[in-house]
C-alpha cells in the first residue's frame, strides 16, 4: 500500500521512535510545532477511527495514553493538547490514523481547540439536540 506512515512502520522509511509495540507505533513529527510533538499511529493501516475495531481501538488509547506519560517524563510540559484530523475536511493530510500529541507550556503562544473553527451555522443548539 501507498501509505507512507505504513512505510514508516514496515522500516522502509526512517523515522525518530519515541515508543513501540504490537498496537502502535510514536514517533517525532518530522515538521514539528512544538518542542517534542510526537505523532502516535496503530499498527495496522486505517485511515480514520472510525475503520478500527472497538478492541484495537482500546488497545491504540491505552498506547497514546503511555506516550503522553512518556513525553510528560522528558520535557515536564504544564499541559498538553492531544487529537486528530479526521478526513480531509478536517484537516488530514495523511490518510493513516494518527494522534497528535502537543506538549503545551504556559504563555506558550498557542491555542486551543477552540480556535479551530468558529461557524457554528444558523441551528440553535436545541434544534441541533432534536437530530439526535
Ligand atoms: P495531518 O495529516 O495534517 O494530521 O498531519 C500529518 C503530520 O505528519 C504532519 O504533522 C507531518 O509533519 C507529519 N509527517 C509527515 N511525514 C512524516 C514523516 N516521514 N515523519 C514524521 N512525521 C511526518
Ligand atoms: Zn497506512
Amino acid at each position: 500500500m501507498d501509505c507512507i506512515f505504513c512505510k514508516i512502520i514496515h522500516g522502509d522509511i526512517p523515522n525518530y521512535t519515541v515508543y513501540e509495540d504490537d498496537y502502535a507505533l510514536a514517533f517525532l513529527d518530522i515538521h514539528p510545532l512544538v518542542k517534542g510533538h510526537t505523532v502516535v499511529i496503530p499498527k495496522v493501516h486505517a485511515k480514520i477511527l472510525l475503520d478500527l475495531s472497538n478492541e484495537i481501538v482500546c488497545d491504540f488509547f491505552v498506547d497514546v495514553k503511555h506516550v503522553m506519560e512518556l513525553v510528560e517524563n522528558v520535557f515536564h510540559p504544564d499541559g498538553f493538547t492531544v487529537g486528530w484530523n479526521h478526513g480531509e475536511a478536517g484537516g488530514q493530510v495523511v490518510p493513516h490514523l494518527h494522534v497528535h500529541i502537543l506538549p503545551r507550556w504556559d504563555n506558550d503562544g498557542g491555542g486551543n481547540i477552540h480556535s479551530i473553527i468558529n461557524n457554528p451555522g444558523e441551528l440553535s443548539v436545541e434544534d441541533i439536540a432534536k437530530l439526535f
